[in-house]
């Protein structure tokens, strides 16, 4: 069976994305577009026809990229669900205002009379307008590592960046399709999750005094409250010394693995092959003798697969992640590891929505998992689920898939974001992402650094995250 979309005509190139994330890659449907002077979308299936209005891409067409395509109120307007999801409401920023006029005190997100349905929110723009990151490529506030900064996000001033709502609204679309028997077989989804390793710090930093020892050793304590643990990582660096980087206590690759096999989770190490700021980057080279030892081991294993970390300088530079690319498949290919570089993930989470995804294109590289907010974690497009990349100023589908990152260890852990030092606070934290995941089929992917398995608490925090049931 097909499905005819009847669409508006503007931003053509817009609506053919969308279109095909929603029915080909998310619902498994096949359909045609008709591009027509209309004011919604129609989606036509036999006699039943589900609209819903063009709000969003009809009004940035006029100001693409502009501040003036943000004229719109920041709080979203919450329509009814009920019936449809297990949340009593969704919010959107995009309706028509016909919808807020209905005397009722809850808006239900669609109304029916007989064969028709009519959807009361942008369906189709509001999901554009959310993956494709379109207010940061507007936004011009940056923070201190010129990113943009989760407090300039529609999604944290409205409390709703740890709720993946392009997920809900696809369930609507999906619930709507099976309550009105339109004999679809759509895709099902099943959960997965990703353990990730960006490997800054392959090795702790060299200890050049007593006050070193001294000052990890109170850090320490601070965090985990008590002194065992940090004389025992104290111990471990000065054996590390002496007998090798089996006892350096940022080895903890076997945790990771066995973790991962536990768990029957992917797990990807990142790895950084380029230098563009001695200040940011690693502390480690491709010609390190500790590194090809571990990166050789690691490449035994089943379930492993390796990435490309860009370096803290490369994320608007094609031809320098490109170099950094190159160096690694060579460093593959010397050590008869088999494996060509094919994912990647910026260091610090740096991303300029206007260049990044160009540059990782540019660079050959097919697949990332970069977005995230820092500071807090959580969905940042939105989405559970792999998409492909939207390049907003060549206004073109990109060849790189984005395999959104949910939770990574920073964002709970360092004082400067969230600084949870409490285990249940954070599990709590973490699950409530991590469920989120779970019920939408989607992918849990975790970010946990080789160097953030010293203390119980990290330790703790880690197997829990892990779990595969709260
Ligand atoms: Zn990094």
């Amino acid at each position: 069976m097909c499905i005819s979309i009847i669409s508006p005509d503007s931003c053509r190139q817009e609506r053919e994305y969308i279109y095909n994330l929603v029915f080909s890659r998310f619902l498994g449907l096949e359909y045609v577009i008709d591009f027509s002077p209309t004011d919604d979308v129609r989606i036509v299936i036999n006699e039943l026809e589900i609209s819903s209005p063009d709000i969003f891409l009809s009004q940035a067409n006029e100001n693409w990229l502009d501040k003036k395509s943000m004229s719109f109120e920041a709080t979203p307007v919450y329509f009814s669900t009920e019936e449809l999801l297990d949340t009593n409401s969704i919010p959107a920023w995009f309706y028509s205002t016909d919808a807020l006029n209905t005397g009722k005190s809850s808006i239900p997100v669609y109304e029916q009379t007989n064969n028709l349905i009519d959807i009361k929110f942008d369906l189709f723009g509001s999901i554009f307008f959310l993956i494709s990151r379109y207010e940061e490529a507007v936004c011009t506030s940056l923070d201190e590592y010129d990113r943009f900064p989760v407090i300039e996000s529609l999604l944290y001033q409205n409390q709703l960046y740890l709720r993946p709502l392009v997920n809900e609204y696809l369930s609507i679309l999906s619930k709507i399709l099976t309550i009105q028997n339109t004999n679809l077989k759509l895709k099902q989804h099943n959960f997965g999750q990703v353990i990730s390793c960006d490997i800054d710090w392959l090795f702790f930093p060299p200890v050049k005094s007593k006050t070193d020892i001294l000052k990890f050793i109170a850090a320490q304590a601070f965090r985990n409250k008590s002194l065992l643990n940090p004389i025992n990582n104290t111990l471990d660096i000065l054996k590390s010394r002496i007998f090798g980087y089996r006892y350096d206590p940022y080895n903890t690759f076997e945790l990771l693995l066995r973790r991962a096999e536990e768990t029957g989770s992917e797990l990807v190490f990142y790895l950084m092959s380029g230098d563009t700021d001695s200040k940011m980057d690693g502390n480690y080279s491709l010609s390190d003798k500790r590194f090809i030892e571990v990166v050789s081991q690691l490449a035994k294993c089943d379930n492993v697969s390796f990435g490309l970390h860009g370096s803290f300088d490369s994320y608007q530079s094609g031809p320098e992640i490109r170099r950094q690319k190159r160096a690694l498949d060579n460093f593959f290919t010397k050590h008869n590891i088999d494996c060509s570089v094919k994912h990647y993930r910026q260091h610090y989470l740096r991303w300029n929505g206007l260049t990044t995804p160009d540059a990782i294109t540019n660079a050959g590289l097919v697949h990332d998992s970069t977005l995230s907010f820092a500071e807090t974690s959580g969905f940042r497009s939105s989405f559970c689920h792999e998409y492909p990349l939207y390049d907003l100023i060549g206004r073109r589908t990109l060849p790189v898939f984005e395999t959104p990152l949910i939770v990574m260890d920073g964002s709970l852990l360092q004082p400067k974001y969230l600084g949870i030092n409490s285990n249940t606070e954070a599990q709590d934290y973490i699950w409530s992402m991590k469920n989120q995941c779970i019920k939408y089929g989607g992918k849990f992917t975790l970010l946990w650094h080789n160097s953030s398995l010293l203390s119980e608490l990290e330790k703790e925090l880690f197997l829990g995250a892990t779990k595969l049931s709260p």
